[in-house]
């Protein structure tokens, strides 16, 4: 951590900034310039409360070096790690779609539904029994019968299944129901205590990024599941929220090439959740491969006029399919393989 002092410092508060840092079991290296003294923090930073520091007499600035996330962090693992769902692995060369209805509805919606994720060639599927709803009015999804209707569909093709939790007292209903990777939405990206419950388990975890949450922050929250234990985790953009109107969130594609920097875990995108409009997903599917993404979440409905939730982003089985033709011609150019 470097403490940049202000230009009027005293030799009084530079000491005391020294003293406060052995205090914490760190030495201070103490250079005055001409204009500025700085003072540099030699030890584990991780002791060190940066606010505590800041709040001192003196100080003008304080900056971390090291990165706050560690377990997350590609330095603490070089390469690619990848996660296996079942048997299905999400990371490495290796794209995957992941596709299905954005609610559970009825038994014949999820059959249809699986159906058409397996003849598309995605080997996961996904669907929100429980959704989070902007009215409590709204549809809030079909819970617990849901999850059955929805693991009765996907294992007549051996589909994993991804599926959103909200709420940590549902948890253990989750593993009851071998739910095959939890999906924590952007609503919930900073409820600390759900992701420390998911981080007990071993089962793998989406995590959404809020939808006005930085990347640091995002890495942070996956660092909450990490620290439980819980290494695997799959990052998803799903767009964040911006000025513009035309579409419901801004898919930040620049995300994908950071993450894919900072951290060894897989990074996947919601194309769905950020155009807001059907007709709008391939070119957002394109353009997150193109950019290195591991995989998609993609919105996919036997009918989608019918649908209960979000009817006008659902894409139709022709058009998955057809999706999935061009994201394979992508894949190849780009050296990566997709079913
Ligand atoms: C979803 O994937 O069903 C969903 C609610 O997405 P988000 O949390 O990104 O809004
Ligand atoms: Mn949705």
């Amino acid at each position: 951590m470097i403490i940049i002092m202000s230009n009027e410092v005293t030799d009084g508060q530079i000491d005391a900034v020294t003293a406060k840092l052995q205090k914490m079991g760190l030495d201070a290296n103490i250079s005055r310039g001409v204009e500025r003294t700085v003072i540099g923090a030699i030890g584990d930073e991780q002791k060190l409360d940066k606010e505590a520091l800041q709040a001192l007499p003196g100080v003008e600035e304080v900056i971390r070096v090291m990165k706050p996330y560690k377990i997350v962090a590609r330095s603490y693992h070089k390469s690619d790690t990848v996660v296996d769902i079942g048997g299905v692995k999400l990371g490495g060369n290796q794209v995957q779609v992941i596709a299905g209805p954005c609610s559970v509805e009825t038994q014949p919606q999820m059959d249809a539904a699986a159906d058409a994720v397996a003849a598309a060639g995605c080997k996961l599927m996904r669907g929100g029994a429980f959704k989070p709803r902007t009215s409590p009015y709204s549809f809030q999804g079909t819970g617990v019968e849901g999850l059955e209707m929805f693991r009765n569909a996907a294992q007549r093709y051996n589909l994993p299944i991804v599926t959103e939790l909200m709420d940590a007292r549902m948890l253990d209903t989750f593993l009851e129901h071998k739910v095959d990777v939890i999906q924590i939405g952007t609503r919930n990206m900073q409820n600390f205590d759900l992701l420390k419950e998911v981080g007990r388990t071993h089962v793998p975890v989406i995590l959404k990024r809020g939808m006005s949450a930085t990347i640091s922050e995002w890495l942070m929250a996956a660092e909450y599941i990490a620290a439980g234990g819980n290494h695997n985790i799959i990052f998803c953009e799903r767009g964040v929220r911006s000025f513009e109107t035309y579409y419901r969130n801004m898919l930040d594609v620049t995300a994908i090439a950071v993450l894919k920097k900072e951290t060894h875990l897989p990074v996947i995108v919601d194309p769905s959740h950020a155009g807001g409009k059907a007709w709008m997903v391939p070119a957002l599917s394109r353009a997150a491969l193109a950019a290195g993404a591991d995989g998609l979440l993609v919105e996919m409905h036997p009918t989608p006029c019918e649908a209960w939730c979000d009817a006008d982003q659902a894409l139709s089985p022709e058009q998955l399919n057809t999706l999935m033709g061009e994201l394979r011609g992508i894949a190849q150019v780009i050296g990566r393989e997709i079913a």
